[in-house]
């Protein structure tokens, strides 16, 4: 028998109702004094479920998705699914054409599994110029980071004011339980790769299952380091690597 995402996983903290009226406060004073402001969506359960937020609190904050071609068919279901049920605007950002193709020549499709330095060339072409493209001319940004998911999360703020643009993490202190006790309750779309155990997901060649005891994120990049283990998206500036 297939046990759902909902079943296995929905566990509220009990200071479950507290977090959800600070993630709420968050947003509203977010969409009160941040304009223009967008939110970053993977199709991912947490960003599933700030979209849901947003939406009940009818707050005009439209959102982005990266598509970087290699998405799998279940996150572009759900893309089209978001798009149609959405009432803010849903923007989708792809890669320039042209520098995929390049790239492909040059290094082929498995470049990324070859060396670090390869797999950060393909998320600059595919994620991180597409992103700053989306982020462009906005004083902040939202997110779905959480301290849970991984060790170089652990320290993520609610309001990162690190960076001159703005990042705002709402479920930064929610769980995973937390994460699906509000998908379970609410009805939210999710994701159904998360019901195959993918509990992150992101591009299909660099986004695997996971086995029960493995991290959170052991199936993103898993022949790499742990410490590799980001795609630039929210890796800081300071750090060397682009974001
Ligand atoms: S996650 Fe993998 S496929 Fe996606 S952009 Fe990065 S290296 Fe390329």
């Amino acid at each position: 028998m297939t046990v759902s995402a909902t079943q296995q996983h929905a566990r509220p903290s009990p200071d479950f109702d507290a977090k959800l009226a600070r993630t709420q406060a968050l947003l509203q004073r977010a969409a009160a004094e941040f304009t223009p402001l967008t939110q970053a969506s993977s199709l991912g359960a947490e960003d599933s479920v700030i979209t849901h937020i947003i939406q009940a609190l009818a707050l005009d904050i439209p959102l982005f998705v990266l598509d970087t071609g290699v998405l799998h068919a279940e996150t572009l279901a759900l893309l089209e699914r978001t798009r149609a049920t959405s009432r803010a605007p849903l923007t989708v950002y792809r890669p320039v054409q042209e520098a995929v193709v390049k790239f492909v020549d040059r290094e082929g499709w498995d470049a990324m599994y070859r060396s670090i330095e390869l797999r950060k060339a393909c998320c600059g072409i595919r994620k991180m110029e597409p992103l700053a493209r989306a982020l462009a001319g906005h004083k902040a940004w939202i997110t779905g980071l959480r301290r849970e998911q991984s060790a170089a999360r652990a320290e993520v703020p609610a309001i990162d004011t690190s960076e001159p643009r703005v990042k705002f993490n709402p479920l930064s202190d929610w769980t995973w339980g937390d994460v699906w006790h509000y998908i379970a309750t609410r009805g939210v779309d999710y994701n159904v790769l998360h019901d195959q155990f993918y509990p992150s997901i992101g591009c299909a060649p660099c986004t695997r299952a996971i086995s029960l005891g493995e991290d959170f994120r052991a199936g993103r990049w898993w022949w790499e380091d742990e410490a590799a283990k980001e795609c630039g998206l929210h890796v800081k500036k300071t750090e060397g690597t682009p974001a």
